[in-house]
């Protein structure tokens, strides 16, 4: 399939200032997306993203699939993963960007923050049952691609199919949210944990789609924004698909007042329920510093480096620019990455 032109920048034309069509949030079946990683990747490809970024929740197991995939289709690629993070009695998402994924600290930290997964969902669906809606438990699994993974949206799967909701939507309108019947309080990881395994493996944390937190005071906002600085974060999403305009202005002004580099991400989940797909997103706010900028030396790019035997003995000529499109030139080029 021929390759859209990165005109989802629907926010005016400044693809001079940031060209890329970057999407670094994301979800395959690995966690709650409906998709395999490849099959992501193909759809991100398909779109015109140019650099892209799985983010499973808490799980690194779909990234040797995706990147392969990426890389094979074109695009440059981050690894990337969703932190669970409880935050002042709010559910805080944490994308880290440009981790390594054999990291044995990150691994470990996110393996405790899937563990009581399994039992939350009993507990939900024991709180479903209540609510006369029964085998929820069993209808989520059968959903859940990865049985470590059970989440919320799974159990919205399950509600939509036994037509209980119109969509997932309705589902959590209704049920799966703080006092709704199938919620059930979890204590995820602490900010500060997950700030510090991304960033020990060598990743830049990004506060997943601020708006959504519902339940942050303004106070509490400013108190969470201060907080991840203080322990490393540099990242927010200001483009994502649960923004619109108002939000975007909003987080582009907390970005600047904090000096906050600035993400893009769809939140892709599944072809038949994101409403925002890969890719189609307008531009990030020209005088904020994409934070693809600040992990140009995590960047893999398509064309694999040329291997050590095959480059000139002599320092590459003037006459004779080196490989003009090397990975590594255009990864150590600020511009080419703004
Ligand atoms: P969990 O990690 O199990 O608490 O599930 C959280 C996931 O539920 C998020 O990553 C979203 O994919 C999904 N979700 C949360 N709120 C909503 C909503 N209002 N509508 C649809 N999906 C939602
Ligand atoms: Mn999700
Ligand atoms: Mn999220
Ligand atoms: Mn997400």
């Amino acid at each position: 399939m021929p390759r859209t032109p990165a005109g989802e920048h629907a926010g005016g034309d400044n693809r001079r200032v940031h060209p890329i069509n970057a999407d670094l949030h994301s979800h395959s079946n690995v966690s709650d997306g409906t998709l395999a990683p490849a099959e992501v990747a193909a759809r991100a490809a398909a779109r015109g993203v140019g650099l892209w970024a799985l983010t499973d929740h808490d799980e690194l197991g779909g990234l040797d699939e995706a990147r392969e995939t990426a890389l094979a289709l074109g695009m440059g690629w981050l690894a990337g993963v969703e932190v669970s993070v409880s935050y002042a009695d709010e559910s805080v998402h944490i994308v880290g960007l440009g981790v390594d994924p054999a990291d044995t600290a990150l691994r470990s930290g996110l393996a405790a923050t899937r563990a009581g997964r399994r039992e939350r969902a009993l507990a939900m669906a024991a709180s479903l049952a209540r609510a006369g809606i029964v085998g929820a438990f069993e209808g989520a699994l059968a959903y859940a691609g990865n049985p470590d993974l059970v989440s919320r949206t799974h159990f919205g799967r399950f509600l939509v199919e036994r037509g209980i909701c119109a969509d997932t939507a309705a589902v959590f309108r209704r049920y799966l949210t703080p006092g709704k019947p199938g919620y059930v309080e979890h204590r995820w990881a602490r900010l500060r944990d997950a700030v510090r395994w991304i960033t020990g493996a060598g990743g830049v944390a990004v506060i997943a789609h601020p708006a959504r937190y519902a339940r942050l005071t303004p106070a509490a906002e400013h108190a969470l924004i201060t907080e991840f600085v203080a322990h490393g974060g540099r990242g927010i999403e200001v483009v994502t698909s649960a923004h619109g305009a108002a939000e975007r202005a909003r987080y582009a002004d907390k970005a600047r007042e904090f000096g906050l580099l600035a993400s893009r991400g769809s939140d892709f989940h599944s072809p038949g329920e994101s409403r925002v797909d890969l890719g189609a997103l307008p531009a990030l706010p020209t005088d904020l510093t994409p934070v693809w900028q600040a992990l140009a030396q995590r960047i893999v790019w398509p064309d694999a480096p040329v291997p050590a035997t095959r480059r000139p003995v002599h320092p590459a000529h003037p006459a004779h620019p080196a490989h003009p499109a090397h990975p590594a030139a255009r990864s150590a080029s600020p511009a080419a990455l703004t």
